[in-house]
């Protein structure tokens, strides 16, 4: 589910490049928060612009992997032939 890469310097990806998932009120948001959180990254991390980028990278892989679930989970009850199958699927899975 995670998708994570290698790191290289003086590159970085964010928003839908780095974490496609289902369209389910999370992937503009994210894609805001890890611009800002970027630029704070970038403006007031350790001294080294690499090591800064890749903490950035490091918070954003953990989070976006637990709102893929979250999506996911979501898609499959909206799509589910059975419903009552598709709910238990959100005790599965808890934001954070
Ligand atoms: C139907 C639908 C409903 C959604 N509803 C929600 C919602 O309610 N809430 C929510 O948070 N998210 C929602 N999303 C997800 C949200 O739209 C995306 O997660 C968000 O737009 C990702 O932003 P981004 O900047 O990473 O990518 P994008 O918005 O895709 O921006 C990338 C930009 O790069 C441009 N581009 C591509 N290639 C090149 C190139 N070679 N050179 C120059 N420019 C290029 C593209 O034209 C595009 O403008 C929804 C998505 C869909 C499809």
């Amino acid at each position: 589910m995670s998708h994570t890469w290698t790191h290289v310097p003086g590159v970085t990806l964010l928003g839908d490049a780095a974490h496609l998932m289902p369209p389910l009120g999370a992937g503009a948001n994210l894609a805001m928060l890890e611009g800002a959180e970027l630029a704070e990254a970038i403006a007031t991390g350790p001294g080294d612009l690499n090591e800064a980028i890749h903490a950035f990278e490091e918070q954003m892989w953990g989070r976006a992997s637990r709102w893929a679930k979250i999506t996911t989970a979501g898609l499959e009850r909206l799509v589910s032939p059975d419903p009552a199958e598709a709910l238990a699927l959100f005790d599965q899975v808890q934001p954070s």
